[in-house]
């Protein structure tokens, strides 16, 4: 089966924290904070509304903090049992692996293409969370840390939309690896 993901870029985000590839690896961050409200603000300040990027829309409803913490739990579980450690646990995998999938059905949209090749559409940060979940499931993904030593963010083996290599999360990052390494050799004085 091959699957697409398409990507999903929440149109509040600016700036150095826009790289989203590992969102999903991050959110036990914000699950365990002390003050839980304070990080589902800072969280939804960056990446947008979990449940919707509608947010401005008369639609729109806002969402208990709870509804919050269930979903990052759920997250933070999925991607504990879906380590390749925990593959022979067949049943372990079979239940998230359908939790997966419902919440696929719930935040993204998907179709299927003439090849049978799966689309996935993020409709929200929540959606883009679950698809990366998913991906590095079927893709085998494994993490490093970005090229620039400063930068705490990680780069999976491939990016999940163009299955491209990558070795830095950022323009930023990659400037300033570069900025450093002309400095040493003295083109810039
Ligand atoms: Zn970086």
């Amino acid at each position: 089966m091959s699957l697409r993901l398409i990507e999903y870029t929440p149109h509040e985000l600016t700036g150095p924290n826009k790289y989203m590839y590992d969102v999903h690896r991050r959110i036990p961050e914000y699950l365990n904070r002390e003050d839980f409200r304070e990080a589902v603000k800072e969280f939804a300040n960056l990446y947008g509304c979990w449940f919707s990027a509608s947010v401005g829309s008369k639609a729109y409803k806002l969402h208990h903090v709870d509804e919050w913490r269930n979903e990052w739990e759920e997250v933070v579980t999925a991607t504990t049992e879906l380590k390749p450690e925990f593959y022979k646990d067949y049943f372990d995998k079979w239940v998230w692996k359908l939790t997966i999938e419902n919440k696929l059905n719930e935040f993204t949209n998907m179709s299927i293409d003439k090849s049978g090749r799966i689309d996935i559409r993020p409709m929200s940060i929540g959606g883009w969370v679950w698809s990366l979940i998913y991906k590095d499931y079927y893709d085998k993904t494994t993490y490093t840390p970005c090229s620039n030593p400063k930068c705490t963010r990680e780069l999976p083996s491939l990016s999940p939309t163009t299955k491209r290599k990558m070795k830095y999360c950022s323009q930023s990052c990659k400037n300033a690896v570069h900025y450093r390494v002309k400095t040493r050799k003295g083109v810039y004085n």
